[in-house]
């Protein structure tokens, strides 16, 4: 009698995402194929599109829908990039086997974009369609690049596995409990095999089977519910940093690596600017263990941020400031607007129609205050405009302002902040428009003049991380080591 082998099973301990930032040419693209291969652990890999073929793919969108011919330059840009590095990463045998894939994909987006330049006319549907095939080449360019180390990759489209959206969107989201009833084979699929599975990010599809986006950047969402999918443990976002820094370097020369943040930390700092992590990557794995972790695809075997589930407070209180630029304050005045009740829900859900996108709301008895970016306040004037609502006796915008978000564990409940902030400012000579503390566990809001931005951050900074004021350091204990930054 033959004994059966019995199969084993193992679960996906770590799923590593990289972004386009790791996957930009051979070299790089190397390094992302032997970070996978050391890993002790079993894992899984999802990945963005290679670095700016996204745009590449919008702009050669955009152009056969405005029945401009050289989209087809941009597609065969787009082509010569894959083959050229397929050519320089594999073997004779394997390339052969990319040419045949990637030409699959290239006649697909052939005849799409044909078709969008003959009508002149697009759906979101075709839209996802075109702009998923970035995802779609690099996840099968990296798998194939592994494969070369003499083990087998196996990829999954993220269309075809049950990643199911609530509707179709640029800025999908995913419809969870369906996804987690479709994944199931999927999941048992990769525990039972002894491949490495490739996940495409950034997109889905919807119930009827129509690709859709999760947004811009949405990679790391969708990471974070392949995660949540596989029930892994870890998730290790790549980039070519090593983390959230106290500021952004290329404004304060000498902001710090964070070590560790809670998710709530994060999530702030991603709202407001930090470019580091996608801030819908909570949603998914909320109910959750999942640590997640960001590493420097360079120096992998460093930890850079990790981020955790529950809250870290630091000596400072405030680990980062963050900063968005691009803001504007609509004010919608009324006497009564404080006090009309439903005012702001009614307001809020016509906005999110249109899937305008409130930052934040600082209101007061007669004024509502809300914050947006600069375009989506024009939009967002004419919406309520449109609502005729008696209450409200006069709409303005104003803008040109920036928002900083102080955020660490504890500025909410910790006397004093808000008082060193202002004096901060105060002795710098900057004017704050607004401010806000407290709707926050762990931010404080201040808005001030575009033009005083910079200045603000690194005043701030300065003055939190770098050295004290003559004042504090009459009033510090002469033994004590400083007041530098810790976790
Ligand atoms: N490739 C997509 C983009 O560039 C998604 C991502 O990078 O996460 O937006
Ligand atoms: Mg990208």
């Amino acid at each position: 009698m033959v004994k059966q082998k019995s199969k084993t099973v193992e679960k996906v301990k770590s799923v590593l995402k990289f972004g386009g930032s790791c996957l930009k040419d051979s070299s790089s693209i190397l390094k992302a194929a032997l970070i996978i291969k050391n890993r002790k652990e079993k894992v899984a890999v999802v990945v963005s599109a290679l670095q700016g073929i996204t745009d590449l793919l919008l702009d050669a969108y955009y152009k056969s829908l405005s029945q401009n011919k050289n989209y087809r330059g941009t597609l065969d840009y787009i082509r010569q990039k894959h083959l050229v590095l397929a050519s320089e990463l594999l073997s004779l045998q394997r390339f052969g086997k990319a040419t045949e894939i990637f030409s699959g994909i290239f006649d697909n987006l052939d005849r799409l974009l044909q078709g969008i330049s003959l009508v002149g006319e697009t759906s979101p549907g075709l839209k996802a369609r075109v702009l998923s095939s970035g995802e779609r080449l690099s996840a099968f360019l990296l798998a194939l690049v592994f494969e070369e180390t003499g083990r087998k990759a196996r990829v999954y489209e993220s269309d075809r596995i049950g990643l199911v959206v609530d509707r179709q969107s640029e800025e999908a989201e995913v419809n969870l409990q369906k996804f987690d009833k479709n994944f199931l084979w999927v999941r048992q699929e990769i525990e039972a095999g002894s491949f490495l599975p490739v996940f495409t990010g950034y997109f889905g599809c919807t119930e009827d089977g129509q690709v859709a986006l999760l947004g811009r950047n949405g990679s790391d969402y969708s990471a974070a519910v392949l995660a949540r999918g596989l029930q892994a443990e870890t998730l290790i976002t790549f980039k070519d940093v090593a983390g959230f820094l106290t500021a952004d370097p290329s404004i304060v020369a000498q902001a710090a690596l964070i070590p560790v943040l809670s998710r709530t930390e994060s999530a702030e700092l991603s709202y407001f600017g930090a470019k580091i992590l996608h801030p819908k990557v909570w949603e998914p794995i909320s109910d959750r263990k999942i640590t997640v972790e960001i590493r420097n695809y360079e120096q992998p075997e460093i930890s850079g941020t990790t981020i955790t589930r529950n809250p870290v407070r630091c000596k400072n209180i405030i680990k980062s400031f963050s900063i968005n630029r691009d803001i504007s304050v609509l004010r919608i005045e009324g006497p009564g607007v404080g006090y009309k009740p439903g005012i702001i829900g009614q307001i809020g859900s016509r906005l999110s129609e249109k899937e305008i996108n409130i930052l934040t709301v600082l209101t007061s008895q007669t004024c509502i205050n809300l914050i947006l970016n600069q375009t989506a306040a024009e939009q967002a004037r004419e919406i309520i405009i449109k609502l005729k609502e008696p209450a409200i006796r006069k709409l303005t915008i104003e803008n040109d302002l920036a928002l900083i978000a102080c955020v660490g564990t504890g500025v909410r409940e910790t006397p004093g902040i808000a008082d060193r902030i202002f004096s901060i400012l105060a002795r710098n000579k900057i004017n704050l428009e607004f401010f806000s503390s407290g709707a926050s566990e762990v931010a404080i809001y201040l808005i001030v003049k575009n033009k005083d931005a910079l200045e603000t951050i690194r005043a701030l900074h300065r003055e939190h991380f770098q050295k004290k004021t003559a004042d504090e350091r009459a009033e510090s204990n002469p033994h004590s080591s400083g007041d530098t930054f810790v976790t």
